[in-house]
C-alpha cells in the first residue's frame, strides 16, 4: 500500500453487502435504502458515493459517519491516521 492514498475499494467493501467491482465503479446494496437493496455506487478513484434510489451521496468520511457511530470529522481523522493522508 502506498502511503498517502486511501484504499476506497476495501474501505467501502468492508462496510457493504453484495459488492461488485466493474471497471472503476463499485456497486452494492445501499445501506441507506429502507429495504436494504437499492443502487449504491462508488467511484473508486475519487471515493465518492451516490445512490440512484434514496439520493444519498458524499465522500468516504460522510459514509462512515452515517454507518458508524462517529462524526464525519472523526471519520476523516481516522482515515488520515490510517493512510497517512494530509
Ligand atoms: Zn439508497
Amino acid at each position: 500500500m502506498q502511503a498517502g492514498q486511501i484504499d476506497y475499494q476495501s474501505e467501502y467493501s468492508a462496510r457493504l453487502k453484495n459488492v461488485v467491482i466493474e471497471g472503476g465503479t463499485l456497486t452494492a446494496d445501499c445501506p441507506f435504502c429502507h429495504d436494504g437493496a437499492g443502487e449504491f455506487h462508488v467511484d473508486i478513484s475519487t471515493g465518492r458515493f451516490w445512490c440512484h434510489r434514496c439520493y444519498e451521496y458524499g465522500n468516504l468520511a460522510r459514509f462512515i459517519s452515517m454507518t458508524e457511530n462517529v462524526t464525519a470529522d472523526e471519520a476523516e481523522e481516522q482515515l488520515r491516521q490510517k493512510y497517512d493522508v494530509y
